[in-house]
């Protein structure tokens, strides 16, 4: 079955031309669905994940209406992470390149305040932060929320999760009531139906993604023999070479053990798991988003909120605690557009829940042998990228073109051979070929950057 094309809605000429050149031709099942209630100004109740394509419902939404001439805060964009508040302000960035001029701002923790603040003085139409460090510019008057029209709760469930309830009631309350309201949530327990009542008013609901007919997604299923978890994990990555995936564990330990047991493999993994603190967290994210490592480990606490574009595999090392956590997990690989593929593991002992989320997949769950002992002989594949640090960041004004420059400068790498590039606090990260790494830890090494020698290594 084929969704509608973008034609088929009201769009303001600008927007629809760039959402041709973004490659968007077919709405997704919740565009069908929600795009003509949102741009009718109907408050929206949405229950889409990730994936979904949830982001141009309310990006669309909010541009449509924008007055551009006018440089106050328009539309008010609430995220549980600073993660997926950098995905969400980058895709309304995409949808809004045909309108010259629109400012989006992320306002985030864990990043300086003052000069968010100084960011927010100047205006911005759109404003996507955490509830956190709005709710800090609130306090210190900041941030002014008074001419809000469009306020979107995007994964609600999951600010409710990290426990935002109280300061959500705060920043709504700084908003008009005369407003459009658009909640997304994945799941939808009793927290949420009373929030939902509580910030939306007469809002139309929306369903979508609780079955996973509605995923383009392979789900695999197959039986191991106990203490057979981590030989299928190698099995199936030999076999498949994804270039991204990610192995979802119950535990955190069960997470150290199998990323440990995969990097003595020669794998290039990094795990993910509540233990870590912000940096260290943001270190993996950074590694595992530009190439330089191909398999995270994680937990599913861990992963909350983390937007990664285009994983090839999801693996589930046991089956998930219930429905809406595997429906989440999987819902990671097949993004609009392209197949994903799901490998979920399971004993003799998991068979009841195996049945159980069989009924509830609707889907009639076969056990597929595990790859060929073969697959092993072939060589471990390896990415493409690894990740060079360097000792100086926006703080030493470092900006991603002297990095650029450096590196391809004089007897440099070539342009293609460098991949993302981060500027953190203090330091930066940039990915390069790994063929050419030597070079480029040379070439870093000798030249100046911004007049100075930094530090440099490869992680
Ligand atoms: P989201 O669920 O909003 O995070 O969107 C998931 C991904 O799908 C994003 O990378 C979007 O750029 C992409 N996307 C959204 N809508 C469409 C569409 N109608 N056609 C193709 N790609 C889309």
């Amino acid at each position: 079955m084929t969704n509608p094309s973008f034609s088929a809605i009201e769009l303001p000429e600008a927007l629809a031309s760039n959402l041709s050149s973004l490659g968007y031709e077919e709405m997704t099942a919740i565009q069908t669905q929600a795009l003509p209630l949102v741009l009718a100004g109907e408050d929206l109740i949405g229950q889409a994940k990730t994936g979904s394509g949830k982001t141009a419902v309310f990006g669309l939404g909010i541009l449509s209406k924008l007055i551009i001439d006018e440089y106050h805060t328009q539309a008010l964009v609430l995220c549980p992470t600073r993660e997926l508040a950098d995905q969400v302000a980058g895709e309304i960035r995409r949808l809004a390149r045909g309108i010259p001029n629109i400012k989006v701002l992320t306002v985030c923790g864990g990043v300086p305040f003052g000069p968010q603040a100084n960011s927010l003085a100047s205006g911005a139409h759109i404003v996507v932060g955490t509830p956190g460090r709005i709710e800090d510019h609130i306090g210190k008057d900041t941030i002014k929320l008074g001419r809000v029209n469009t306020l979107v709760l995007d994964e609600a469930d999951r600010m409710l999760d990290m426990g935002f309830q109280e300061v959500l009631e705060k920043i709504v309350g700084e908003i008009p009531s005369q407003r459009q309201t658009l909640l997304f949530s994945a799941t939808f327990p009793a927290a949420i139906e009373t929030i939902s009542q509580r910030f939306t008013n007469q809002a139309k609901k929306v369903k979508i993604g609780a079955n996973a007919s509605n995923l383009d997604i392979d789900q695999h299923f197959h039986r191991i023999e106990n203490g057979g978890r981590i030989k299928a994990v190698q099995l199936l990555l030999m076999e498949h070479e994804p270039e991204s995936s990610i192995v979802f564990c119950n535990t955190k330990q069960e997470t150290n053990e199998l990323a440990q047991a995969l990097r003595d493999m020669n794998f290039d993994v990094l795990a993910l798991h509540g233990d870590l603190d912000q940096p260290e967290r943001d270190l993996v994210m950074t590694r595992f988003a530009n190439k330089s490592a191909s398999i995270l480990v994680a937990t599913d606490v861990a992963s909350r909120g983390l937007d990664i574009e285009a994983l090839d595999a999801v693996i589930n090392y046991q089956i998930a605690r219930n429905l809406d956590v595997h429906i989440h997990r999987i819902g990671r690989t097949g993004r609009a557009g392209r197949t994903g593929q799901a490998f979920t593991l399971y004993t003799d002992q998991e068979k009841l829940k195996l049945q159980q989320l069989g009924e509830q997949l609707n889907l009639y769950i076969e056990n597929e042998p595990l790859p060929p002992k073969a697959a092993l002989n072939k060589i471990v594949p390896r990415c493409k990228m690894i990740t060079i640090q360097i000792s100086g960041g926006k703080k030493q004004k470092v900006r991603p073109g002297d990095i650029l420059g450096a590196l391809t400068g004089d007897s440099g790498i070539a342009g293609s051979d460098v991949g993302k590039i981060k500027i953190g606090p203090a330091s930066s990260f940039v990915a390069v070929s790994r063929e050419v790494i030597k070079q480029a830890l040379v070439k870093l090494g000798q030249d100046k950057i911004k007049g100075r020698n930094f530090k440099v290594r490869s992680l």
